[in-house]
């Protein structure tokens, strides 16, 4: 569980730090992060794929804080991108345009252009409209631009309905069967301006069954190969991210297992790999701190009220997703079932429910963990409530890293015509 987060009084440690002594200083709701947990893990990511020929893009929408991805930048990352917003922050972050791969079911041509300009590493088109699209620009800008085709092998991923990608009725990547794929790569590589960049997949995001990434790459390999077999060039192929991690026990993902996996298929073919792991390298090092406000007591539930919400931490709601929710000071106390819920107007708004918890009392802090992913890079205002503050502790020091907007500044955007 929690322990590894803890010393042995029990209180909630991040790199180092006392969660209470974060709490005093930045208030909450906050987000906590530890800069060497994210470091590690991309690290021994890096380190299960051994002498294989590879680069990692870091998948920005996990957790796209500046801080983090330049951390991860010195490292080596590269970013993987869905917006233009996106490559901006991986851009500022340090991140080399060349290592930036813009995926998306739905470029703009805006969107496109900035792209060409900046002279991002690759561009995985989805459909045939992006090549279009990139053709013309590629034209108007007279630029080169390397295009990668996102495959759809029509696989089910087993994980969330909302974040699986990898059959063949939603909306992501290019049909290998009926030729789709293969006449989009042909078009891409006889034209003057379009460099074939490769292919690419993902299937979908928290697998924790690895022999579907066995199949989706055995799928994606013997596709390269068939193109290959027609002269065709397909220097990279683009695994995509999706690796799951532990939301109840907080173990460490199994990379040395993918890591063998991923070179059990590819050693010593002449492929270079991309990887697009988001989740797997974050979520578990980050933690929402968040004060209890009050307990109410009904004559069916007892509801934890804290000063967090769903628009900061949406998750359990869209995809009803486990996060262990605990006191930053653990001890050993009778445990009750509770809601723990935030204070807006749906009934949706919960971080956990029916969950087995100590007396909760008014001003405790409560920390729910494994939000280092999909956590603050999906925060919203709903309510017109201001996000959560984010730090990160790095070197046994917190910096914060996004600092909460006042309600003046949260409105400075809005305009009033009838003032
Ligand atoms: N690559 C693409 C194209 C994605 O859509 C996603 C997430 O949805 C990722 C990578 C990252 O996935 P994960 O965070 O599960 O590793």
């Amino acid at each position: 569980m929690s322990e590894r987060f803890r010393n042995n009084k029990g209180d909630l440690i991040i790199g180092n730090v006392n969660a209470a002594s974060l709490v005093d200083e930045f208030r909450t709701p906050l987000y906590a992060y530890c800069g060497e947990g994210i470091l590690n893990n991309f690290k021994n990511f890096s380190k299960s794929l051994g002498s294989l020929n590879f680069n990692i893009y870091y998948s920005v929408k996990a957790n796209s804080s500046m801080a983090i991805l330049s951390l991860l930048a010195k490292e080596g990352a590269g970013a993987d991108i869905v917006s233009v917003g996106e490559m901006h922050r991986a851009l500022r972050a340090g991140i080399l345009p060349s290592k930036i791969v813009f995926s998306g079911v739905g470029k703009t041509d805006e969107e496109l252009r900035e792209a060409i300009k900046n002279k991002i590493g690759q561009i995985n088109i989805e459909s045939c409209f992006e090549l279009n699209k990139i053709v013309q620009l590629s034209e108007n800008l007279n630029k080169k631009v390397n295009v990668a085709i996102r495959v759809n092998i029509d696989i089910d991923a087993k994980t969330h309905k909302k974040i699986a990608t990898g059959k063949e009725d939603t909306k992501f990547g290019i049909s290998i069967k009926n030729n789709d794929a293969e006449n989009l790569y042909k078009k891409i590589s006889i034209h003057k301006n379009l460099i074939p960049s490769g292919l690419a997949i993902h299937i979908g995001s928290q697998i924790n069954d690895i022999s579907l990434f066995k199949k989706a790459y055995l799928s994606i390999f013997q596709f390269a190969e068939y193109l290959k077999g027609k002269g065709l060039n397909v220097p990279n192929l683009d695994l995509g991210g999706g690796l799951g991690i532990d939301y109840k026990n907080l173990n460490d993902p199994n990379f040395i297992e993918y890591g063998k996996l991923v070179k059990d298929i590819f050693s010593g073919k002449d492929f270079k790999l991309g990887f697009e792991p988001g989740r797997c390298i974050s979520a578990n090092n980050g933690i929402l701190l968040t004060k209890v406000i009050g307990i109410k007591i009904t004559n069916k539930k007892r509801f934890i009220i804290v000063d967090s919400a769903m628009n900061d931490l949406i998750r359990p709601t869209l995809y009803n997703s486990f996060h262990l929710v605990e006191k930053i000071s653990k001890k050993n106390e009778p445990l009750s079932a509770a809601d723990i819920v935030g204070p807006i107007c749906e009934t949706g708004d919960f971080f956990a429910e029916n969950r087995m918890m100590p007396d909760v009392k008014e001003g405790d802090i409560l920390a729910i963990f494994s939000v280092g992913a999909y956590g603050a890079s999906m925060m919203s205002n709903y309510n017109t409530r201001p996000e959560a503050a984010e730090v990160i502790i790095f070197d046994n020091k917190p910096f914060l890293i996004r600092a909460r907007k006042s309600i003046d500044e949260l409105l400075s955007y809005e305009v009033n015509p009838f003032e």
